[in-house]
Protein backbone atom coordinates (compact mmCIF):
# COMPACT_ATOMS: atom_id res chain seq x y z
CA UNK A 1 0.00 0.00 0.00
CA UNK A 2 1.54 3.43 -0.90
CA UNK A 3 -0.51 5.44 0.72
CA UNK A 4 -3.56 5.87 2.63
CA UNK A 5 -6.73 6.89 0.99
CA UNK A 6 -7.83 9.97 1.75
CA UNK A 7 -10.96 11.64 0.67
CA UNK A 8 -11.25 15.31 0.52
CA UNK A 9 -14.77 16.85 1.09
CA UNK A 10 -15.71 20.06 1.36
CA UNK A 11 -17.84 21.74 4.44
CA UNK A 12 -21.38 22.49 2.90
CA UNK A 13 -21.63 25.65 5.08
CA UNK A 14 -21.47 28.35 2.71
CA UNK A 15 -19.57 30.26 5.28
CA UNK A 16 -17.24 28.15 6.07
CA UNK A 17 -16.19 25.78 2.85
CA UNK A 18 -13.13 24.29 4.87
CA UNK A 19 -11.84 21.21 2.92
CA UNK A 20 -11.61 18.22 5.38
CA UNK A 21 -9.60 15.22 5.07
CA UNK A 22 -11.28 11.70 5.71
CA UNK A 23 -9.65 8.53 5.56
CA UNK A 24 -11.09 6.20 3.19
CA UNK A 25 -13.08 4.12 6.10
CA UNK A 26 -14.91 6.75 6.75
CA UNK A 27 -17.23 6.64 4.29
CA UNK A 28 -20.69 6.72 5.06
CA UNK A 29 -20.34 8.24 8.41
CA UNK A 30 -20.38 11.29 9.75
CA UNK A 31 -17.48 14.01 10.24
CA UNK A 32 -17.18 16.89 12.21
CA UNK A 33 -16.30 19.58 10.47
CA UNK A 34 -13.33 21.58 12.54
CA UNK A 35 -14.03 24.92 11.52
CA UNK A 36 -17.63 25.00 12.23
CA UNK A 37 -18.60 21.66 13.74
CA UNK A 38 -21.24 21.10 11.16
CA UNK A 39 -21.97 17.35 10.60
CA UNK A 40 -21.11 16.32 7.33
CA UNK A 41 -21.66 12.76 5.74
CA UNK A 42 -19.06 11.44 3.89
CA UNK A 43 -19.96 10.18 0.41
CA UNK A 44 -20.01 6.26 0.41
CA UNK A 45 -18.69 6.12 -2.87
CA UNK A 46 -16.95 7.98 -4.94
CA UNK A 47 -18.31 11.14 -6.76
CA UNK A 48 -17.95 9.30 -10.23
CA UNK A 49 -21.08 8.52 -13.05
CA UNK A 50 -22.21 5.42 -11.04
CA UNK A 51 -24.98 3.11 -13.48
CA UNK A 52 -25.89 1.78 -10.44
CA UNK A 53 -28.95 3.57 -8.78
CA UNK A 54 -30.05 2.27 -5.94
CA UNK A 55 -32.87 3.20 -3.79
CA UNK A 56 -32.96 2.81 -0.53
CA UNK A 57 -36.00 3.10 0.92
CA UNK A 58 -35.68 4.47 4.54
CA UNK A 59 -38.25 3.98 6.98
CA UNK A 60 -41.74 2.05 6.50
CA UNK A 61 -43.31 2.62 3.19
CA UNK A 62 -46.44 5.05 3.83
CA UNK A 63 -49.27 3.06 2.27
CA UNK A 64 -52.11 1.45 2.98
CA UNK A 65 -51.90 1.79 6.68
CA UNK A 66 -54.33 -0.65 8.04
CA UNK A 67 -54.83 -0.49 11.91
ZN1 LIG B 1 -17.48 23.92 8.28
Amino acid sequence: MPEKSIIQIMCPKLTCRRVLAVPNNARGKLVRCRGCGTTIRVPAEKQNCSANHSEEASGEGQGANAA
